[in-house]
């Protein structure tokens, strides 16, 4: 069956199913321009078929590490599979990347960004047509996966036979639309359920979440994991099997009731600020009956209507500043790699940051002041890395390695051969300068002194040591291995070379640099702060504690403020504010509430009373709520405070630019993505002056 027949079937579908009227219009231009259009040589693919009858088709854009699908793409491809149609000696199809760590990273999001509407619904139209050329070639279709495999890198391979993986570290497997307020619209949502059932395709869909390969093997979504240098010869052996026909799925016979208890849960965890979440649910429960061309029609009318979203575009411009914050090298200096590191203090931060540089290839050297904590902080790092290996985050050989790289000592040592040191021991200006002086002594004249102080004077601490051009703050939040941000402390001295190093060395964490001047609270905690003191002014007088938290969660919080204090410690929270007060006195007025319940011994989850009662670190105490429209004030209220801050950072040069302060709010405190960040909110909803 040709390209065109394909498309009359679908034009059908879309005008018998369900009565649904298209939103969107008919078959596009390019489409016609395909079927009518002169092949060319193509650009980003090589075609070999060998003397098995083995069509290869190698993605490999030119000068390019990764591979995307665009229009140009898509074209050279069914261009491909219309020869292979043609070709009577091709008895298996094998699709592959000539990348070392990219397979097909999805669609071009860069081009759509820029594309009108309508281009981008003529983009779905072709991709989706394309795959289901695909789809309907006779002869066994093999996806060997090595690399990054998402959204329509992932939809490709679903129209194939079968899927296997490399078990590289770079192999990572996942359909993350979602998160980018729109769905998987060229198969995806409606291939998925068919393959794996509904419950585990909703899963991986609604959550976005990438997979390594073990764990997309556990899935599901592929049915074999090799070596790299493996994968060739499986491809050949299963080119010679018969094609794996469709398994009869029991639970997709329960396909309402499994939707409908997922929208219900997404509801609940989203309270409905993701439409494209919900939206996929529908989709997905029903597209996984009847003809694949009427998902496919789902999958079009819904993603036309998401693409229109403002909430849309806001994520899709933060996907892009995080890729350039994650990437973009720093300024003027030379990054020197860092292969050695001391972390000082194995309490909660130190034993935290040890572990994710370890897991990172990094040898560490932990201290700590007696063998006890650091037996503790070596705990610490036991759970973690056989919790990530009971969740197949890491194979057992990778945990060995992690725990292989790391050693301790509770006496002083040469750190003469470590190229950077990270201090996290706890939070005293006279005890970090103690063992600044003390650092400068035992360390070489090139290694980084690096401090993990939450609010305390960085320009402080470097006046302590020879060499402040070698100073900075490594500011990482806790859970250091969940949290995405690290806020990178600058002062005027600090050498070009040492920040291009830092910068570069928390990229290769997996974590995104945001690079601020040091200032009180540096930046998340500066315009965190008065939020939270606020709320808890808005509580003295006289607001239900939980009317405070459901306002914020309504914003789109991940917590409310008075949780979070909770969380923090009312301690550590008391103490931030009150540098802060210190520093801003006339706009962060110190109130004494969190002080009396500090003397009180209330200090939050860990101690069991805060703002909520806790049993075994359990709320205990619901406390009644009420009032919708005072929700809606209370909002306001501080989600002003929160981009007023925002941009008085802005103003002083805290961060170096509006795109950074709004990446550093939505990765270090949760800060709503759809809304884009404070600043963006601020710009787009007119509160403030922009
Ligand atoms: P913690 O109390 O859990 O751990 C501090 C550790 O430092 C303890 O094990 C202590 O024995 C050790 N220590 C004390 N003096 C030492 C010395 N001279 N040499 C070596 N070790 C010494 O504290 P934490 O929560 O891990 O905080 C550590 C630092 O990280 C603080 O500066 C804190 O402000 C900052 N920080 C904390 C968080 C957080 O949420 N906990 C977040 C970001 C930054």
């Amino acid at each position: 069956m040709n390209l065109k027949q394909n498309i009359l079937i679908q034009l059908k579908a879309m005008k018998t199913f369900l009565n649904c009227p298209s939103i969107i219009h008919d078959p596009p231009h390019v489409l016609e321009d395909i079927i009518h259009g002169h092949p060319m040589p193509p650009k980003h693919f090589r075609l070999d078929v060998d003397f098995d009858g083995i069509a290869w088709i190698t993605f490999d854009s030119p000068k390019s590490s990764v591979n995307v699908w665009n229009e140009e793409t898509l074209r050279e491809f069914n261009h491909l599979l219309e020869t292979i149609e043609h070709d009577t000696r091709v008895k298996a199809l094998v699709l592959r990347s000539a990348k070392e760590r990219i397979f097909i990273a999805g669609a071009d999001i860069k081009a759509i960004r820029t594309m009108q509407h309508v281009r981008v619904n003529d983009l779905i139209w072709l991709g989706q047509a394309v795959f289901d050329r695909l789809a309907r070639l006779k002869v066994p279709k093999i996806a060997a996966i090595h690399g990054a495999c998402m959204g329509g890198g992932f939809e490709v391979t679903l129209a194939c036979d079968w899927r296997i993986a490399s078990d590289h570290d770079s192999t990572k497997i996942g359909l993350p639309e979602t998160q980018l307020g729109i769905l998987p619209a060229w198969g995806g949502s409606t291939r998925l359920s068919r393959i794996v059932g509904v419950s585990k395709a909703l899963d991986l869909i609604t959550t976005g979440k990438l997979r390594n390969a073990t764990a997309a093997k556990r899935a599901g979504l592929v049915s074999h994991v090799v070596p790299a240098e493996r994968l060739e010869t499986l491809a050949r052996r299963l080119a010679r099997e018969k094609r794996p026909g469709m398994r009869f799925l029991f639970e997709n016979v329960f396909s309402p009731v499994i939707g409908y208890l997922a929208k219900r849960k997404v509801l609940e965890k989203t309270r409905g600020l993701y439409p494209s979440v919900t939206k996929a649910v529908e989709v997905v429960t029903h597209a996984v009956h009847g003809e694949i061309e009427k998902g496919l029609l789902l999958e079009r009318n819904a993603v036309a209507e998401l693409i229109k979203s403002r909430d849309s575009a806001r994520l899709i411009d933060l996907f892009f500043k995080r890729e350039e914050a994650n990437k973009r090298p720093a300024f003027s200096g030379t990054a020197l790699t860092i292969h050695d590191a001391t972390v000082i203090g194995a309490g909660v931060m130190g034993a935290g940051i040890a572990h994710i540089l370890a897991s990172r290839g990094i040898r560490v050297l932990m201290t700590d002041v007696t063998n006890d904590s650091l037996a503790r902080g070596l705990e610490r790092i036991h759970g973690l890395v056989s919790d990530a290996t009971r969740r197949r985050l890491v194979t057992k050989v990778q945990a060995r390695d992690t725990l292989d790289r790391i050693s301790t000592t509770h006496v002083p040592v040469p750190l003469n051969r470590h190229h950077l040191v990270i201090e996290a021991a706890t939070e005293s200006m006279e005890l970090k300068k103690k063992i600044f002086a003390d650092l400068a002594a035992r360390v070489s004249a090139d290694t980084i002194l690096a401090t993990n102080t939450s609010a305390l004077s960085v320009s402080d601490l470097a006046k302590t040591v020879p060499h402040p051009e070698r100073v900075v703050g490594l500011h990482f939040f806790n859970p250091v291995h969940r949290m995405p941000l690290v806020e990178i402390i600058t002062l005027p001295e600090t050498s070009p070379d040492v920040l291009a190093t830092v910068v570069s060395f928390v990229q290769k964490l997996g974590k995104t640099p945001v690079v601020v001047k040091d200032s009180p609270g540096f930046l998340v905690n500066r315009i965190l702060v008065p939020y939270l003191m606020e709320a808890v002014r808005l509580h003295e007088s006289g607001i239900p504690v939980k009317d405070i938290d459901e306002a914020m969660l309504e914003f789109g919080m991940p917590m409310g403020p008075m949780r979070l204090l909770d969380e923090i410690g009312l301690d550590v929270a008391a103490h931030v504010a009150k540098t802060l007060a210190n520093a801003f006195p006339d706009r962060f007025p110190h109130t004494d509430a969190l002080d009396k319940m500090v003397a009180a011994g209330q200090l939050g989850k860990k101690t069991g009373q805060g703002f909520y009662r806790y049993e075994n670190r359990k709320e205990i105490l619901a406390t009644t709520h009420s009032d919708l429209p005072k929700h809606e004030s209370i909002q306001t209220n501080l989600a002003l405070l929160i981009s007023q801050e925002a941009m008085r950072c802005l103003k002083e040069g805290i961060a170096r630019n509006a795109d950074d302060i709004d990446l550093a709010m939505v990765l270090g405190t949760g800060y709503p993505p759809f809304r884009g960040g404070p600043i963006t909110f601020a710009r787009d909803t007119g509160i403030i002056d922009y």
